[in-house]
């Protein structure tokens, strides 16, 4: 284990699902993948709530009022949000966070805090916990990623 790692006084993973409405439209429809697309209803007032990341380069982003968006990234495909759908798969990976510990503080649907001080016996080092966190949520989602980041406190 590292040095600086083994002096953490608690390891706690922060966990946070990439672009995560925009990753689940397109896990499920495979004519999204590899393209802009932006999550939200399609009148010009409403707000994008995700954009996938072929659509960030174009400078959109969550909470840009649609029509801005539309005419930054004019080729984006507007997808409506599915919520039930990703209520199911923030059920998925909060599963998954609790296999890793039982202390898990849910943020949002996609993100959350895990503590896992005392875990290195039974899952490694820090950098070993969050790389099996990160392959167990791509397996229990068919594929969705998520970034973790580690350290000693919150
Ligand atoms: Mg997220």
């Amino acid at each position: 284990m590292a040095p600086a790692e083994s002096v953490w006084p608690r390891i706690i993973a922060h966990a946070d699902m990439d672009a995560f409405y925009a990753a689940i439209e397109q896990l499920d429809d495979p004519s999204l993948c590899g393209k802009p697309i932006l999550v939200g209803l399609p009148s010009d007032r409403g707000v994008v709530l995700t954009a996938s990341y072929e659509a960030r380069p174009f400078g959109v982003g969550s909470a840009m009022s649609m029509a801005k968006a539309r005419r930054m990234c004019p080729d984006a495909a507007i997808v409506r949000p599915r919520f039930d759908r990703y209520q199911e798969v923030s059920k998925m990976i909060m599963r998954v966070f609790s296999d890793f510990s039982p202390h898990v503080e849910a943020i949002s649907l996609d993100e959350a805090f895990l503590d896992l001080t005392g875990c290195e016996q039974l899952l490694g080092e820090p950098r070993t916990i969050g790389k099996k966190l990160k392959e167990s949520v791509r397996e229990a989602t068919g594929g969705l990623t998520i970034s973790v980041g580690m350290s000693g406190t919150k």
